[in-house]
């Protein structure tokens, strides 16, 4: 079942060494919980799993990209489940399926692939919606998907914090963080979007009327899936202090702009930091062999 947690401790690793400031800073190392299911997709998927399997259904549709770190990760969560997933890919079928697709196709799920126009309406294609299907949203997003990353923090000493930091797609994470957060803590969020005008109205309907979170939206370093030779830079020399590998979709973004923060004081001295690292390694397989130095 997809409520038991794959492993029992998620490590909280201390880098507060590398930013060289009067701040505390430490890593949730979300990435190492589960092979497949990484990061934050577990906590996001938990509880639609559930409904899904309560509601006995028996496929689950979803919707993704051709590297979607949530297509890959319901794949597995479904098949660890005994359900059937569809997975619905924006674009058409290309001649060779991307790492991530062949790997969602190895853990059982179908691939319906639908033309962008469609994708960006999520029409489902006429016979796949039945009664025996249940339906997640693209990237998880909604109140089940916040009710599951809230107990991302299950397992962390909250008290010992005054800040949480996140990479954020959707803002679900981002949600889910706020529910779970102590009054006082606040919450960071780094927008991986350019221009994503939506994305303060769909962190605030999900939770909960809370004020305690701030999104930054200067930090996308070209868009989403772009990247810069600076942010590549940078991941290579975070893995070589801190040895935590991240991507260049997330992850990456987060610490980068954690960096410039702290060198700007954005966050008041003495602040304790807990970064997410929500996962999304698979994803780095996309860049040119050599770029990484992990
Ligand atoms: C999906 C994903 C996110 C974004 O999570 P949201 O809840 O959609 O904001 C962040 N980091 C990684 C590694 C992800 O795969």
């Amino acid at each position: 079942m997809l409520t038991d947690l794959p492993s029992n401790s998620i490590p909280t690793i201390n880098i507060t060494d590398f930013f060289n400031r009067e701040i505390h800073v430490s890593v949730l190392r979300l990435d190492m919980i589960h092979p497949v299911i990484s990061g934050n997709k577990w906590f996001k998927l938990r509880f639609y799993i559930d409904e899904a399997i309560a509601q006995r259904k028996t496929t689950v549709l979803t919707f993704g990209g051709a590297w979607s770190n949530h297509i890959i990760a319901t794949a597995a969560a479904c098949k660890l489940n005994g359900l059937k997933a569809t997975g619905l890919i924006r674009g058409e079928a290309p001649a060779a399926l991307s790492p991530t697709l062949l790997q969602a196709r190895e853990w059982g799920m179908e691939l319906v692939f639908i033309s962008r126009n469609d994708y960006r309406q999520k029409i489902i294609p006429a016979g796949l919606l039945r009664d025996t299907s249940y339906l997640i949203p693209e990237g998880g997003y909604g109140e089940m998907g916040a009710r599951g990353a809230a107990t991302m923090l299950d397992r962390v000493t909250k008290k010992d914090y005054t800040h949480y930091c996140c990479a954020v797609g959707t803002g679900t994470m981002m949600a889910g963080l706020t529910r779970a957060a102590l009054p006082g803590q606040q919450i960071i969020g780094v927008s991986v979007l350019k221009n994503n005008h939506d994305l303060d109205r769909n962190v605030s309907v999900l939770c909960a009327g809370s004020r305690s979170w701030q999104l930054l939206h200067g930090h996308h370093e070209g868009g989403y899936a772009r990247h810069s030779p600076a942010l590549i830079r940078f991941m290579n020399e975070f893995y070589g202090h801190t040895g935590i590998p991240s991507d260049f979709v997330y992850t990456g973004k987060l610490f980068f702009a954690i960096r410039r923060l702290i060198e700007d004081h954005f966050f008041p001295p003495g602040s304790r930091l807990l970064l997410i690292h929500s996962g999304g390694l698979q994803g780095n397989v996309s860049l040119p062999k050599g770029t990484l130095n992990f």
